[in-house]
């Protein structure tokens, strides 16, 4: 083949792309942790304290979930071999469905789970096949508009195959949502929302959008990733905090983040779920997660309904209730939030790099978010909490984050 004189325009492309988001700071580096998820993180040769990650219950190192790991490779290999509906699906992955759908039995009639290798796919298999539910260009879907990208995908994605109208709204105006309904006369309606939004961890308001979903008849798709495990007394979620109960209600919880492994599932009526089964793109040709995974979140869910999962939160509500006491910024701004995810809100994209940067070299592990996870000129740091954090743990990031800030408008005001 002698075609390396022909022009290679994609290339130059890539590379004026990348140096554009360079300088409008908007460029985003991998760093590779040598050591497991834990509130310490060994990063480049530096121990750093870790106030970023996901595992709020800090069970992603725990002793119990490594171990029934290494025994569910015993026992089940370390590949599920092919998609679910092939011979991929092993008494691993019905069991954990089955665990998954009695922690949502008193809020959903009938309920049945769907396991799933990430939450990304779940949210894309769900939002997609139900919206095939109705004829094409009949459904109306109605996302709110700081719903997660998977989420904001899956919409896209609905709207392409099936010609669905997609509507967005603000979760705060809810009023607003209710006039919309009232005027569309489609089929088939389905509202779509975060349990916890994941940039701002404010809660969804899931009674009111449930009357709404009864009053036009609607579904109501919750994508709980950062509820699962946490909220509600035995750590169900948002449903058993809420204490709803509904057969309107698809509920989608992540296995990454709370407890502590990988993967996701969708939890609604039998019908729903088979109809998923049926028709779910990214269920039905995308290879089984390996089974000794579902095994593992099998012995995670036992924890998170346990005494143990009971102390864990506790633990980390008095973390949550420590920094909503103590932690006072003289300019920076607090994002009011009841969860495990406390956003510090510093605007610009330079002022949030350079408040991680000071963190970084105070031995703290907090990115900067930019946009677009987040809207343009909302920059921010997103600290969050972990079982595993002590009180010492956050009194320490408190004082860091004060001296922090007054070193930053010192700067300011020097400049
Ligand atoms: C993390 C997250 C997802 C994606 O889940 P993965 O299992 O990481 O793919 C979906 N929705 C929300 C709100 C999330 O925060």
């Amino acid at each position: 083949m002698k075609n390396s004189a022909a022009p290679f325009n994609a290339l130059g492309l890539a590379q004026e792309n990348i140096a554009d988001l360079e300088s409008q700071l908007l460029k985003r580096k991998l760093r590779a942790t040598h050591s497991p998820c834990d509130t310490k993180a060994l990063v480049d040769g530096r121990k750093l304290k870790a106030f970023c990650s996901n595992d709020y219950l800090g069970l992603a190192n725990h002793p119990k979930l490594i171990k029934a790991l290494a025994e569910g490779a015993e026992k089940y290999g370390v590949g599920s071999g092919a998609s679910h509906l092939i011979s991929g699906h092993s008494m691993a992955h019905e069991l954990l469905e089955q665990q998954l759908a009695s922690f949502q039995k008193q809020h959903i009639p009938n309920a049945k789970a769907l396991f799933f290798s990430t939450g990304y796919l779940a949210n894309l298999t769900a939002i997609t096949a139900l919206a095939k539910l109705a004829p094409q260009g009949s459904a109306s879907i109605y996302s709110a508009k700081l719903n997660h990208a998977s989420l904001i995908d899956g919409v896209r994605l609905a709207a392409a195959q099936s010609k669905a109208s997609v509507i967005l709204f603000d979760h705060t105006e809810v009023d607003a949502l209710n006039a919309l309904l009232k005027n569309d006369s489609n089929p088939l309606k389905i509202i779509v929302i975060d349990g916890v939004f994941s940039m701002d961890g404010d809660l969804a308001p899931i009674k009111k959008l449930l009357l709404l979903a009864e009053q036009y008849d609607a579904l109501l798709l919750v994508d709980d990733a950062h509820g699962f495990g946490v909220l509600g007394k035995h750590g169900h979620g948002i449903l058993e905090q809420e204490n709803v109960n509904s057969d309107r209600i698809i509920y989608i919880g992540t296995l990454g983040k709370a407890a502590g492994v990988g993967g996701a599932f969708v939890c609604a009526q039998e019908s729903f779920i088979e109809w998923l089964i049926q028709k779910g793109r990214p269920f039905i040709y995308s290879t089984a997660t390996p089974p000794a995974i579902a095994h593992t979140l099998s012995k995670s869910l036992e924890i998170i309904d346990s005494n143990e999962g009971g102390n864990r939160r506790a633990q980390l509500n008095k973390l949550i209730r420590i920094w909503q006491d103590e932690m006072h910024f003289a300019k920076w701004e607090k994002v009011p939030s009841c969860t495990a995810i406390q956003p510090v809100v510093l605007g610009s994209n330079a002022n949030a790099l350079h408040a991680a940067k000071l963190l970084d070299a105070a031995g703290y592990w907090i990115p900067a978010i930019r946009p677009p996870t987040v809207p343009q000129g909302s920059a921010r740091l997103r600290i969050t909490f972990s079982a595993n954090h002590s009180e010492t743990d956050l009194r320490q990031l408190i004082d860091t984050l004060n001296a922090i800030e007054k070193q930053v408008i010192d700067e300011e005001t020097h400049e």
